[in-house]
């Protein structure tokens, strides 16, 4: 979804990131009506027979507000410590599902291979299709926190508006799958310094992409097959299992992932922050 254009007026947009989010600070200061408590951070209500509680997931670290989001996966492990990612590692993110006929086609292929992915959920998209969201995490992968609506232009949003769209997505996703994801993409990659203030906010880290096969906008199966064998060591990928038909993106990847490992690329897990990475995890 980066091309050049809007990736030079995000990098203009940047490296003015700490006077613009200076001037949020102040702002922020001004008094404003206090958001209410999101959900998955209070205590939770006392069990009763007919409805059992899930337990409040232990709070997320603190993020500190970043001047732009993680890109790589250098970036990320600046962001969130643990131990350094093998020389041969890419990630592999999921967006916009969960999708009632594509994301299972495509846990199925992940599980084939022993690839952990990264699922970037939108809530609306939760909402309805929960059992497939349960059976993302049963498989063993993470959740990141994509927005409730999708907005088309994030970065804009007042601040008011970013937290009900993290938060209404963010109960969403944990009442249904229990997981609390500290892990936030803007739609579109659409960031700004107010979003990323808003991220921090929410105790979220701000996860973008370096490869991106634009496998959202269907160019074809040997397009995206070619984008994302161009991947290099270090890269996180952008695919999409919502949004549309994903047939070109399923395609792709049944020839992309065996490619890839046969390379000698090994696919790794980011893991929650605050949370202890799990072995590396050899795709
Ligand atoms: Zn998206």
């Amino acid at each position: 979804m980066i091309n050049p254009r809007t990736e030079v007026s995000r990098r203009r947009l940047l490296r003015t990131g700490p006077a613009i989010a200076g001037a949020l600070m102040l702002a922020a200061s001004a008094p404003v009506p206090q958001p209410r408590r999101p959900r998955y951070t209070t205590a939770p209500r006392p069990a009763t027979p007919q409805q059992p509680v899930k337990p409040a997931p232990a709070r997320t670290p603190a993020v500190p507000v970043l001047k732009r989001p993680v890109f790589t996966l250098r970036d990320y492990r600046r962001v969130v410590p643990g131990p350094a990612f093998p020389g041969d590692a890419v990630a592999l993110t999921i967006d916009d599902g969960p999708h009632p006929l594509w994301t299972p086609k495509i846990l199925r292929l992940l599980q084939k291979h022993h690839v952990p992915a990264l699922f970037c959920m939108i809530g609306n998209q939760v909402l309805g299709h929960e059992a497939v969201a349960r059976d993302v995490v049963r498989d063993g992968h993470l959740v990141a926190n994509h927005t409730w609506s999708h907005p088309v232009r994030m970065s804009r949003l007042p601040q008011a508006k970013v937290h009900r769209e993290l938060d209404r997505a963010q109960n969403k996703i944990y009442d249904t799958t229990g997981q609390a994801p500290a892990l936030f993409r803007s739609p579109g990659g659409d960031w700004s310094p107010g979003l990323l203030a808003g991220a921090a906010k929410a105790r979220m880290v701000p996860l973008d992409w370096s490869d991106d096969p634009r496998d959202w906008s269907r160019p074809g199966v040997p397009a995206i097959t070619r984008r994302l064998l161009a991947a290099r060591p270090g890269q996180i990928l952008l695919c999409h299992d919502g949004g549309g038909d994903r047939s070109q993106t399923y395609a792709a990847l049944r020839t992309v992932i065996p490619a890839l490992k046969a390379r000698g690329y090994r696919f790794v897990a980011l893991h929650q922050p605050g949370a202890q990475p799990t072995k590396t995890q050899k795709g």
